[in-house]
């Protein structure tokens, strides 16, 4: 910042680090703006590189382990015709001009130098730096200081005109509300309320990553509820929308919550911060609404409602462009999410069974079960449960394939002296049939040892 203004550039902390800084949490963002242009900051810093994609100057940081520090050039956007971005980006003039365009007041503050005006008596350092002996003051002319310490998500200006320029900052507010554990102000909430239907001129990938957030802070269930009363909800997840309200209560179930409700208590209780396991354990049971049955004794049922449960899930990953692997571990998630536990299923169903749902995915399969569990009013776990995870680790000892095989067809030929051929695959079959029967152990020294055997017995040339 110094060196900015030894040049006589104007410089200013803005964004995330300012909010940051004054609810005294450690900065892990530094985000920067200036009246100098990009291709000034690249002559200032040897090290500077431009992203021309965000019009953004990035300069690493001295700390390795700090991510670069970002800058960029004062802006004012204008024209919004389609509810998602400017029409227009040009150079901004002053601070005033570029916190004027941020979408909400905690967001629209700056710490400057200040060197370049006269300081009013009230404005007092907000930082002093040790080393430097810099001063910082803080910019704020939209009270965001004040609705910080009230817990105050609240837009600058007039709400339904800045939704209407990027609906994206509806799913913005409910986002860092659900992080930072703070309130949508009043007359924002209201905007959000008449305008989420503008959400759906958005990208579904600008969607996703707000929802992800959502779903990863440390109260994604307070997320879903705010994205519900928002009317959020209904527009970027239709189908979770329809499972409220669908009830479950019945006799010789263990249900006591509709399915919406058990779905929001089951995200309560997920551990991992993987968004796609968050995301199935929210919609495991999203089938339901679709399988819902009354037989004639009030029994409630919701047969194969994992399958079509597994086909909205499809459509759900390609509305929200999640990746090819992304979207294949969120179906096979909510696919198998109705695993039995039977401690009579023998070794090749569970074999079948961990096939389907991945090897990989195994971990995560038993998180949303545990979570599920307590979502419904259960125990976390069962003795059978407990059983069944105990197996899943001693059948998984077992290979899965052919190429799990502690020998190749390589060694197949150099061991029997013969030319590659189908008879080597042959060969490697009948090894794994035997080693899947638990006949011969899956250990290099064994099967070399069989194939040994087999020459004899079948000599083969
Ligand atoms: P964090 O990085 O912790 O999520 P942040 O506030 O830094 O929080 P960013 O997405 O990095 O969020 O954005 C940086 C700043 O840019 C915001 O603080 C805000 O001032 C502004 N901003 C970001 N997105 C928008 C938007 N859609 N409309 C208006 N201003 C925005
Ligand atoms: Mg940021």
């Amino acid at each position: 910042m110094s060196t900015f203004s030894k040049e006589g550039f104007e410089i200013y902390i803005v964004g995330g680090a300012v909010r940051d800084f004054l609810m005294h949490k450690t900065i892990v963002d530094w985000d920067y703006t200036t009246n100098a242009t990009p291709e000034l900051i690249m002559s200032l810093f040897k090290d500077a590189y431009y992203n021309n994609q965000f019009g953004t100057v990035g300069i690493p940081s001295q700390d390795t382990f700090l991510k670069p520090h970002e800058i960029t050039t004062y802006r004012t956007e204008h024209g919004y015709s389609d509810n998602r971005r400017p029409d227009k980006v040009s150079w901004g003039t002053s601070l005033f001009e570029d916190l004027k365009r941020r979408d909400f007041t905690i967001n629209a503050m700056a710490l400057g130098l200040n060197k370049n005006r006269e300081l009013k008596a009230s404005e007092i350092p907000a930082i002093i730096e040790e080393k430097t002996k810099l001063m910082l003051y803080l910019h704020d002319p939209y009270n965001g200081k004040l609705d910080l310490e009230k817990k105050f998500i609240r837009a600058v200006g007039d709400a339904a005109e800045r939704f209407g320029e990027d609906a994206l900052r509806m799913m913005r507010a409910v986002r860092i509300a659900t992080e930072l554990n703070f309130t949508i102000e009043e007359s924002t909430l209201d905007a959000i309320k008449s305008n989420a239907g503008l959400i759906n001129k958005i990208s579904g990938e600008r969607i996703r990553d707000e929802l992800f957030k959502i779903l990863c802070s440390p109260h994604p269930e307070e997320g879903m509820l705010l994205l519900d009363e928002t009317g959020l909800l209904e527009k970027i997840l239709p189908e979770l929308k329809k499972t409220f309200g669908v009830e479950q209560k019945s006799p010789q179930r263990h249900h006591i919550y509709d399915v919406g409700t058990h779905l929001i208590n089951s995200l309560k209780e997920v551990k991992t911060t993987d968004p796609i396991v968050r995301l199935a354990t929210l919609i495991h049971d999203i089938g339901k609404p679709q399988t819902f049955k009354k037989q004639k004794n009030n029994v409630i049922t919701f047969y194969n409602h994992e399958v079509i449960g597994a086909q909205i899930a499809n459509q759900i990953a390609d509305r929200l462009k999640l990746s090819k692997n992304q979207k294949d571990k969120l179906t096979r998630l909510v696919r198998w999410h109705q695993f039995s536990v039977d401690e009579k299923q023998t070794d090749s169903a569970l074999r079948r069974l961990i096939k389907k749902i991945g090897p990989e995915n195994i971990e995560d399969m038993l998180e949303l079960r545990r979570a599920d569990r307590i979502g419904s009013g259960a125990r976390e776990t069962s003795w059978r449960t407990e059983e069944f995870k105990k197996r899943l680790i001693e059948v998984q000892k077992q290979p899965f394939t052919v190429r799990d095989l502690k020998i190749t067809g390589y060694d197949v030929m150099q061991e029997l002296g013969l030319k590659p051929g189908p008879k080597i695959g042959e060969i490697l079959n009948e090894l794994f049939s035997k080693v899947e029967n638990r006949q011969i152990p899956n250990e290099k020294e064994a099967l070399l040892l069989e194939l040994k055997s087999l020459n004899k017995t079948k000599p083969i040339s």
